[in-house]
């Protein structure tokens, strides 16, 4: 079963069979059978389908890769804005550090009326559908 794979990978069972913790780590079912992953930093990191017995073991390394993943992008985007900041006069140091920043695959996150969202990474804002680029 899913939440004692879980389990047994560490993650403690904060509400039964809803939200699941390791961590700065989190995942929480929606309405339906979607798992919502977040870390610390981004409240959305990706939605995961329930799995299936066969499934169990696999999805449960695929949320930790996940997780990892984003807290290494988190922890890199963060050097590059102190290289930005602590580095200001240096245009060669800064054109690649905003450069690279530039290249944020964005994680878009709704606010207010529904219709504008922010990038939980970089802080960017757009407006329109949340999967439109
Ligand atoms: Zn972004």
């Amino acid at each position: 079963m899913f939440s004692d794979d879980l389990k047994k990978s560490g993650w403690e069972e904060v509400v039964p069979n809803e939200v699941f913790r390791k961590g700065d780590w989190k995942a929480w079912y929606d309405t339906s059978s979607v798992l919502i992953i977040e870390n610390k930093n981004n409240p959305n990191i990706f939605p995961i389908s329930h799995p299936n017995d066969s499934q169990s073991n696999w999805t449960v390394h695929l949320i930790e890769e996940i997780c990892t993943l984003e807290d290494e992008r988190f922890r890199l985007t963060q050097a590059l804005k102190k290289i930005l900041k602590e580095n200001p006069d240096n245009m060669a140091t800064t054109e690649i550090a905003q450069s690279a920043l530039s290249l944020c695959v964005h994680r878009w996150l709704p606010e207010g009326d529904g219709t504008t969202y922010r990038c939980a990474v970089c802080g960017t804002t757009k407006r329109g559908a949340m999967y439109e680029h």
